[in-house]
Formats: structure tokens, sequence, C-alpha cells
């Protein structure tokens, strides 16, 4: 319950332009484990693991993907180069037996930072259906 109040507080402040705590990594004002940057995107460990590797893969301009329920057309190649960098990324991690990639829209989907981003998550064996 608390998870997801606060969920909603994020997506009310997402929603007003506001920033995240995603805006702050990609800045350096808030310090994380860089494992991927071009110009474009951003990959960094996520501070909760969920498996042995769990890597964030986020697009540096948010431009209006608070959540990928907000996707337009202009949005096709930001998101095609995001997939592509998680493969990029999976391949330097060696999860050659394979990985999840995982998108939490909205509340149901338990999002918490309104800034589009991909969860990488490997190096274990993975459940399904997921929770
Ligand atoms: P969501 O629940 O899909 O929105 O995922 C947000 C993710 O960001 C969660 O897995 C958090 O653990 C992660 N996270 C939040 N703050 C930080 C941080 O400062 N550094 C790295 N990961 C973070």
């Amino acid at each position: 319950a608390a998870r997801a109040a606060a969920a909603h507080h994020a997506k009310q402040k997402a929603e007003a332009g506001e920033l995240t705590i995603f805006d702050k990594i990609i800045s350096k004002e808030i310090p994380s484990k860089i494992v991927y940057e071009d110009d474009d995107v951003l990959a960094f460990r996520d501070v909760s693991p969920q498996g042995p590797v769990h890597i964030i893969l986020i697009p540096k301009d948010r431009d209006g993907l608070t959540q990928l329920s907000k996707a337009e057309d202009r949005h096709e190649k930001i998101l095609g180069h995001l997939m592509v960098t998680a493969a990029k990324v999976a391949r330097q991690e060696k999860l050659d037996k394979g990985f999840r990639l995982v998108v939490n829209d909205g509340p149901d989907g338990c999002q918490s930072v309104y800034h589009i981003h991909l969860h990488l998550i490997g190096g274990r064996q993975m459940k399904w259906p997921p929770g």
C-alpha cells in the first residue's frame, strides 16, 4: 500500500513536468554504477537488485515518456535504441543463458519512477508468471 501511494505521488509529480531521481543520475548529481552510456541512453546498476545482474536503461531525454503507455510515433527511435542497448549490455554482462527485460507501467505495473526505463535482470533462473 505504501509503495502504491508513493508511486501515485511520483506519477502526479511526473505529469506536472517535475524531475525524477533519474534526472539526478543523468546529471551525475547522484552517483550510480554506470555500465553503458552514449549521447541518448544511460544504463546503470539498480540500487535494489532483484538478481545477480539488475541494470536500469533510460533515455537521457524523457521527452514526455514518463511511462510506456505515453509512447507516440516520435519515440520509436529511442525505444528501439533502448532495446538494442539492452541486448548489448546483456552481452557485456555475459548473460549468455538469457535474461529478463521488464517495463513496469503505472500503478498496476508497480512503476515507481516516472521516467521510462527498462529493467535488465539476469544471472539466475527466472520464474513465470511474474508476481
Ligand atoms: P520501477 O519500479 O519500475 O519504476 O523501477 C524503478 C527502479 O529504480 C527500482 O528498481 C529502484 O530500485 C531503482 N532505483 C530507484 N532509485 C535508484 C537510484 O538512485 N539508483 C539506482 N536505482 C534506483
